[in-house]
Order: structure tokens, then sequence, then C-alpha cells
């Protein structure tokens, strides 16, 4: 089922759902499923799966010199989303990047998703490559993640790159895009963001998903701003509890966002890391609670590889 379909169905109840992300490469799935396991209590109707972007590798020859080589760390995104329905019997939605990828591939990638009964990706551009200050986009691929949007849009009604045929499966996916309650890292200010959205939503994405942010206030704020810009979709919150000391300095470099002093103030306090979960699980349930009374379609929330946290503040609100 599609995830505005879910939205749709729960009647105005907040739904529950979280973000894995693939294992790196040659760990056994199972280990994936021990960190999903205590979570599929509080019934979330879909699951997100990240993509990661291709990164340099350096070999050194017996000779001494070096081989550098291109590989992705963590493949596997669309056959975990395919593991997951069958073994869960829940959505999964899989991200869908520009970066890395030529436009036929990715047509591949969806033509996979058809035929799996995948209904939901999330369509984004991909952050730079490691090696890289500014993203560059990859040749044969998308620049923005808006052109991937009309991309999957356009394979919806039948259109593929070269030719149209009809649409075999009868299936059109449901498109998700980024939002960033904190503007994203490269825009100017988060009015030139929230127009570049708007281009979003206008090729066809269905809903938007948040980064995460720590401050409901920047959360609400946004989702004003989206409202008069026109943007009408649902509007997910993306939630993260802060789990070690080093997030403080973590998150804020490479999501580019701020975090409140009182949080900041609080995880400084703390002896050790159980200390700053405990910190993160109290700070995201409250979080949590208010979003909910702002009535939030879905809670959604980075696992990030760990699940204890998660279901810590599940318990607490669903
Ligand atoms: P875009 O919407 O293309 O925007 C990128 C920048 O360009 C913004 O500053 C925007 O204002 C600007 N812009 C957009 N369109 C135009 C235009 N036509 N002309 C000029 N400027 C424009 N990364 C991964 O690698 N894998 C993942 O699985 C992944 N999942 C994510 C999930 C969520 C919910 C979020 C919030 C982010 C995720 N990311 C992921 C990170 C994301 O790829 C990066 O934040 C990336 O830098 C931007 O992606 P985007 O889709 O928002 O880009």
């Amino acid at each position: 089922m599609k995830v505005t379909e879910h939205i749709k169905n729960a009647n105005g109840k907040t739904l529950f759902s979280f973000e894995i992300i693939p294992p790196q490469k040659g760990s056994s799935i199972e280990d994936l499923y021990s960190n999903i396991d205590p979570l599929m209590e509080f019934n979330p109707p879909f699951i997100d799966v990240t993509t990661s972007r291709e990164e340099y590798i350096y070999i050194e020859r017996d000779n001494g010199l070096i081989d550098r080589k291109i590989t992705r760390m963590r493949p596997g995104t669309v056959g975990i989303c395919a593991s997951l329905q069958h073994k869960y019997n829940v959505d999964t939605v899989p991200h869908v990047l520009c970066g890395g990828f030529t436009k036929e591939e990715t047509e591949y990638m969806l033509i996979d998703c058809q035929y799996l009964g995948i209904e939901n990706v999330v369509a984004l551009r991909g952050d730079a490559m490691k090696e890289e200050k500014y993203f560059r986009p990859t040749k044969g691929g998308h620049t923005y993640a808006s052109e991937l949007v009309a991309q999957i849009f356009s394979l919806n009604k039948g259109e593929y790159l070269h030719d149209a045929v009809e649409n075999l499966t009868g299936k059109e996916f449901c498109i998700g895009v980024a939002g960033y309650p904190e503007k994203h890292m490269e825009a100017p200010s988060l009015n030139y963001d929230l127009k570049w959205l708007k281009a979003k939503v206008d090729a066809g994405a269905d809903y938007v998903v948040t980064q995460m942010f720590f401050d409901n206030q920047k959360f609400f704020e946004f989702v004003e701003k989206a409202r008069e810009m026109g943007i009408t979709v649902p509007i997910i919150p993306g939630i993260k509890p802060i789990a070690t000391k080093r997030h403080l300095q973590l998150l804020p470099h490479v999501f580019k966002i701020d975090l409140p002093e009182d949080l900041i103030d609080a995880v400084t306090a703390c002896k050790d890391n159980k200390a700053v979960r405990q910190v993160g699980v109290e700070w995201a349930i409250q979080q949590s609670k208010e979003l909910l009374d702002y009535g939030v379609p879905v809670l959604h929330y980075y696992s990030m590889g760990k699940s204890d946290n998660i279901k810590a503040v599940a318990s607490a609100i669903f």
C-alpha cells in the first residue's frame, strides 16, 4: 500500500515508522532483523531503507602502487526492502538517489521495485562524494531531486526513458521527498529551499519527510511556511534520539542542524554514554508528544542501525 494511503486510512491517528541503513557489505541480514524485531510491535505501516552513495577505496598492490577503486559499502537496498516485505508483511520504501546512478539504472531499479510489489520510493539527490566538496551529477544522471521525481512520475504514466509502453504492472509509485526545517546546507535561505521543495511537489511528489531536528518550533515554522507556499502534501517529521556525546559535534557537522541549549547542557552533564542515551530518549519522547498533539501524520525515527532507544521512545508514545 502507498504511504499516502496508510496516512489516509489512519483517519488522523499518528502512525509510527522508521528508517534503517543497509548493513556493511558481507554482513548477515540477521543482524538487521534483530534490530527491527523489537520495533514491529508498534505496527509500522512502512519502513524506509536508505541507499548509500558509491565511494573510493584505496588498495595497496604488492609493488607498492595504490589502486583506487570505486565501490558501494552498503549495497542491497532493494533486496533488503523485498526481504522485509516478505518477512514482516510491511511496506518498504527504498531511497532512490540521483548521485551515482544514471537515469537508465534508476529506471531498472524502479522496474525491479514494480515486480517486487514495492509501491513507495523516496527520491533524493544524494550528497557529494566524500572526496568532493560539492555534489557533481553523475554522467547520464540527474542534477536535482525534482528531476528524479519527474522521471518517476513519467514512469507512473507508462512513459519510460526511451519509449512509452503500457504500464504492465498497473502500479504507480507513491513518491516521498526530503524537506529541511533548518534549510538544506547548500541553500542560501529557508525560503529559497522551500521554493525548490515546492518544485519537487509540483513535479509529482506525494509527501515530504524531514531531516532530523531537535527543536519542534523549527518544524512548526517550516510546515507553516510550506503551507503558505502552497505545499499541501503530508509532511512527516524525522526524529533521531541522541545516543552519544559525540553526536553533539557529529550531527551539526553532518546534517547542518542546530541543537537546543537545554539539550546540549543535559548531554554535557552526563557521566557516560548510558546517561546520554537516557537524555536522548527523554528528549525524543517530549518532542514526539508535542508533535503528536500538533497532529503529524507519522512520527518517523532515524534508527541509524540501533533500535533500543527507538523502542524506548515508541513504548512511551504508541
Ligand atoms: P534537492 O531537492 O535536489 O536539493 C538540493 C539543493 O539544491 C538544495 O539546497 C535545494 O535548495 C537546491 N535546489 C533544488 N533544486 C534546485 C534547482 N532546480 N536549482 C537550483 N537549486 C536547487 N542521502 C543519501 O545518500 N541516501 C539516503 O538514503 C538519504 N536519505 C535521506 C532521507 C531524508 C528524509 C533526508 C532529509 C535526507 C536524506 N539523504 C540521503 C540526504 C540527501 O541526499 C542530502 O541532504 C542531499 O544533499 C540533498 O538531497 P535532496 O533530495 O534534498 O536534494
